[in-house]
């Protein structure tokens, strides 16, 4: 009834209109009338004062005569049943008369019955209204869907808009072409996968994938989140499903995507509180998964970045059978990515986008997205028509470091604590063999709180790191705060952040890629998500757990004397290269290795 938005309109007005009346009718009857004293009018009558009087049974209204220079006021008192009234009256020569009581049965219908039902109905509705928009659809709407919200006819992406994932793209074509030509698989008696799961780090593209396969498909894209289902009221999320079943079966052939199925789709073992909503939508989940025709040509593509906690169910076959891994990109992924974002921008012709490529490993693909957009903002910024390498360059360090914060007051002093330590990092790195080489040492502060970094660049990706290696990264990591001990002989705050990577890259030494000697190879580790950093799990006793940490001491203090040693051979030039830090705050890569080559022939 309350959806008719012209009846709501209607009784909007109509409430409104009754409390103006209302109120007028208070104001007005107050401004115009005065209750007076019954002797009061007795005393006017005999003063004969009064013009006309009107009498009703619990009223007698009073009209004065008026006087020089006064408005008229209407005067009334109560009637007290005075025997002889009449006879005052007469006696007074007023002219009076009665009146009847107010019977109107339609008007007093109106005010007893009418007026107080719409109150309340519109207080009613005001509140739930409110509390609705609360719970986000809730109450008022219980079991309604909102997938159709996100329906799109045309997706507008296509393959070639999804860069360096070329095997999931691959695994994901024989659903495009089951979609568009799902007779030819029928005929032969092919069952097709109903569900796949795309399963990988956040901003590695999985929406995106999924609406581009839609978009090549050319069939509707319904999207939810996983989220989206689980509600207040238990069996919500449940009704939910069934809908979003019900409208894609009306529209196939087309495409479900739910991303973060983790949120509906967790495991239901070990949950000794139960959580009933979210289990009822879960099996509602899978009865529609089963129940719907395997020839009709839905595809339910589902998204996670925690494959390990999904509930058995839902990854046998005939659910999500099939997992697309949509991982990190490489160095080759990072670069075409970079070049299907520049598409969209104006950009110098002889840009390097393989050095920006090679510069930001570990970026997925939203990263590089940002970092392109980010690179046209400096543009802009700079009045330039066109993204400029630097811009790029400049754009990478914003995301990673946060922006220059070049108003930030530094005492000479700490300007100097902090020069040496990037220093320390960038010989260390420069000394040690086998090391990525270091591309840029600055000490303008960021805003994300560093102030000062030694940026390395590896010449391709990783996908094996030695012992030694990772020894070097931890004597790297721990160059800066050595030094500050060489050169002060005091240490400050500055390096919290290196000792936590390095505490955490020699733990991982000894816990998971078995380099300890104590404990040869054993696993005493293991990640608990290998898409999200989340922290490893321990799988050892307490006493272990006391001989772990023995050993990670003891590749920090190795790793440590080792830094401490090599900048005490090299003081000089740790000194020399420190002093040109602090006049041009930023010394880039090749500067830095000429004095460091510099050295070493002066040394021979
Ligand atoms: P996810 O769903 O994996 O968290 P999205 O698909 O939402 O990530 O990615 C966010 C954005 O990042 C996309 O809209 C796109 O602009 C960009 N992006 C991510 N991966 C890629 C890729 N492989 N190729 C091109 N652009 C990408």
């Amino acid at each position: 009834m309350f959806d008719n938005k012209k009846f709501r309109y209607a009784m909007y007005y109509v409430f409104g209109a009754g409390i103006i009346l209302m109120i007028l009718n208070f104001v007005l009857v107050d401004f115009k009338t005065q209750s007076i004293k019954y002797n009061e009018f007795t005393k006017m009558l005999t003063e004969k004062k009064i013009d006309e009087v009107q009498i009703s049974a619990d009223k007698i209204i009073i009209i004065p005569k008026p006087e020089e220079g006064q408005k008229k006021k209407i005067l009334y008192t109560v009637n007290i049943g005075d025997d002889q009234l009449v006879e005052k009256l007469t006696a007074a020569g007023v002219t009076f008369g009665g009146v009847a009581n107010d019977t109107n049965p339609l008007k007093a219908f109106f005010f007893n019955w009418v007026l107080p039902i719409i109150m309340f109905t519109f207080l009613g509705r005001l509140i739930f209204g409110k509390l609705d928009k609360k719970l986000g659809n809730g109450v008022m709407s219980f079991g309604k869907n909102t997938a159709k919200l996100y329906a799109e006819n045309e997706t507008g992406k296509t393959f070639s808009d999804v860069a360096g994932q070329e095997e999931a793209k691959e695994s994901l074509v024989e659903i495009v072409d089951f979609l568009h030509n799902p007779q030819k698989y029928v005929e032969i008696g092919a069952k097709l996968p109903k569900g796949a799961l795309l399963v990988g780090p956040p901003g590695t593209g999985k929406t995106l994938l999924a609406k581009a396969v839609a978009g090549e498909a050319k069939v509707p894209f319904f999207s939810m989140s996983g989220s989206e289902f689980v509600e207040m009221f238990v069996g919500m999320g449940a009704a939910r499903v069934r809908d979003l079943f019900k409208q894609a079966a009306e529209k196939a052939p087309c495409i479900i995507f739910i991303d973060e199925i983790d949120a509906i789709g967790k495991s239901r073992e070990g949950n000794i509180s139960g959580n009933d909503e979210r289990e009822q939508t879960l099996n509602q989940l899978l009865a529609e998964m089963d129940g719907f025709d395997s020839s009709k040509p839905v595809v339910i593509l589902a998204a996670t970045n925690r494959p390990e906690v999904l509930d058995k169910a839902l990854l046998r076959p005939g659910r999500f059978d099939r997992r697309v891994i949509v991982d990190r990109p490489d160095l080759k992924g990072r670069e075409a990515i970079l070049k299907v974002h520049l598409k969209s921008v104006k950009y110098s012709e002889n840009l390097d986008v393989l050095a920006i490529a090679k510069a930001t490993p570990g970026a997925v693909g939203a990263d590089l997205a940002n970092m392109v957009n980010e690179a046209a903002l400096r543009a802009v910024k700079h009045s330039r028509k066109e993204i400029m390498q630097e811009d790029l360059e400049e754009a990478i360090e914003v995301i990673l470091a946060g922006k220059e914060k070049k108003d930030r007051i530094m005492s000479d002093k700490e300007k100097k604590t902090v020069a040496f330590h990037e220093v320390g990092h960038a010989l260390v790195a420069a000394l040690l063999k086998g090391t990525d080489p270091v591309h840029k040492i600055t000490i303008v502060p960021r805003t994300m709180g560093a102030l000062g970094y030694t940026m390395q660049l590896p010449e391709e990706d990783k996908y094996l790191l030695t012992k030694e290696e990772l020894f070097n990264e931890i004597s790297i990591l721990l160059g800066g705060r050595a030094a500050e001990e060489v050169e002060f002989k005091a240490i400050s705050t500055g390096a919290s952040n290196d000792i936590e990577k390095a505490t955490q890259t020699a733990r991982s030494m000894v816990t998971m890629y078995g380099m300890s000697d104590r404990f040869d190879m054993m696993g005493l580790e293991s990640p608990s998500n290998r898409y999200l950093d989340g922290r490893p799990v321990q799988n050892c006793s307490a006493e272990t757990s006391s001989i772990i940490d023995e050993e990670t001491l003891k590749i920090i203090k190795e790793a440590h004397n080792k830094a401490v040693d090599i900048l005490e051979n090299n003081r000089e030039l740790m000194t020399k290269i420190a002093e040109r830090l602090l006049d041009k705050e930023t010394i880039m890569g090749d500067e830095f290795m000429e004095f460091v080559r510099g050295s070493e022939s002066h040394e021979d």
